[in-house]
């Protein structure tokens, strides 16, 4: 049993995770570290601060990034401690338009709405909630992004594909499938060219968004109804690196129930499936891309699910690519979910430091593998003249098989 004051005491204080923390390299402030906030959660659980007026302000600035759990030679499981404590925060002193916001980006409908709306405004300019979502609160003039359109992709060459050996679920997310419908379209046809098929079943959001921000009785709900949709023992695949983490991590959402562990083993995200099952031979045969490219870490893969040799050695394996390691990637890019949102200048700040690192690789494509990142680093690559394209990690694989042109680049 998860209990917060227990996974406090595992901080030795010994600083080695000081240098990974975005906020920490930013501000230069102990109290923006994650051993700072360490020291804060066990203060105010032991009544000498209080968690509105001493803590709470520098939970909200953390990003969730979990960088520091890498770097951490104690293994202090420092997203639990944050989930946990923004979850008392939350209960004892509720962020009306933090809820909000979490309502509007875990459903679709309310996301289609706003969206439609801002194709009827003047400057394409999305109002609300999920307008400051992609322009980080700041609207600057820029025009605000559409969702994705789905791709015209040609169709499979089904005598050229492997025959069907196994089916798994795909989750489609929230946010996801409204804003990145085409990567969903990319994963299914390489999971096709690899021999599996999508079941498909009506789903719900996974909780990701509630876990992350202090709601996790919300989460709760969400991953009991998201588990009954997907029954059996089939893997549940997922292409978006924050729900994947949470997912994942179900055995501690809804700590108690046998079932949301056995559900937990079950997801892999799709770089993780893709390349155990068979993707880089079927990549050799494939006419490839012929461009420089490079590659972001998201934080809920790299840190939360520790998945960085995948999708790297797919995109190495892309015939004709010329690769470059991108520097600080896994540093986190600023999105982190609603971040962008309610810390609008730290993420800037970072967003603008993760675009002049890729600026630098001369890359002509960036890939990623959550959307939080997808959106908020194609919104800076807008906002400083569209020269770098930003793709998915499964949109790339994908144009290795049909081209660059099926992505509008
Ligand atoms: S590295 Fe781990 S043990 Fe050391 S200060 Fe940071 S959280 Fe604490
Ligand atoms: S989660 Fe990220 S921002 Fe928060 S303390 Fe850890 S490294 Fe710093």
């Amino acid at each position: 049993m998860h209990d917060l004051s227990e996974l406090t005491t595992h901080c030795i204080r010994c600083g080695f995770c000081l240098e990974s923390c975005p906020t920490f390299v930013v501000t230069g402030n102990e109290v923006e570290s994650p051993r700072g906030r360490i020291y804060l959660v066990r203060s105010a659980l032991e009544g000498k601060l209080r968690w509105q007026e001493d803590v709470r302000e520098h939970l909200d600035l953390c990003l969730g990034c979990r960088n520091c759990e890498t770097a951490c030679p104690s293994g202090v499981e420092y997203g639990a401690i944050l989930e946990l404590a923004r979850d008392l925060i939350e209960q004892e002193k509720p962020e009306l338009s933090k809820k909000a916001l979490l309502a509007s980006t875990s459903s679709p409908t309310i996301l289609k709405t706003q969206l439609a709306l801002g194709h009827l405004l003047p400057g394409r300019r999305i109002p609300g909630p999920i307008g400051r979502w992609f322009s980080g609160g700041e609207a600057p003039e820029a025009d605000r992004p559409a969702p994705q359109a789905t791709a015209d992709f040609p169709p499979l060459d089904e005598g050229a594909l492997p025959p069907v050996r196994g089916e798994v679920y795909l989750l489609e997310g929230c946010a996801m499938r409204v804003l990145f419908p085409r990567v969903h379209q990319a994963t299914r046809r390489l999971l096709r060219r690899i021999g599996f098929v999508v079941r498909e079943v009506e789903q719900g959001c996974c909780g990701s968004f509630h876990a992350h921000n202090g709601y996790l009785d919300k989460a709760r709900e969400y991953a009991a109804e998201l588990m009954k949709s997907m029954p059996d023992d089939l893997p549940v695949v997922v292409d978006s690196a924050g729900c994947g983490s949470t997912m994942k991590e179900y055995g501690f959402v809804r700590e108690g129930d046998p079932a949301a562990g056995a559900f937990a083993a079950r997801v892999k995200d799709a770089s993780e499936f893709l390349f155990a099952n068979g993707l880089l031979e079927a990549l050799a045969k494939a006419p490839g891309v012929h461009e420089r490219v490079t590659y972001h870490d998201a934080c809920h893969l790299s840190h939360s699910q520790q998945i960085t040799a995948a999708p790297r050695q797919l995109v190495q394996a892309i015939p004709g690519i010329e690769y470059i390691e991108l520097p600080e990637a896994e540093m986190c890019c600023g999105s982190a979910g609603i971040y962008n949102v309610t810390q609008p200048q730290m993420a800037r700040t970072l967003v603008e430091r993760k675009y002049d690192n890729i600026a630098s690789t001369g890359a002509r494509i960036v890939a990623m593998g959550n959307p939080g990142c997808h959106a908020w680093i194609a919104q800076a690559a807008r906002e400083h003249g569209e020269s770098i394209g930003v793709l998915h990690t499964a949109e790339l694989l994908e144009a290795a098989f049909v081209g660059l042109n099926a992505f509008g680049i």
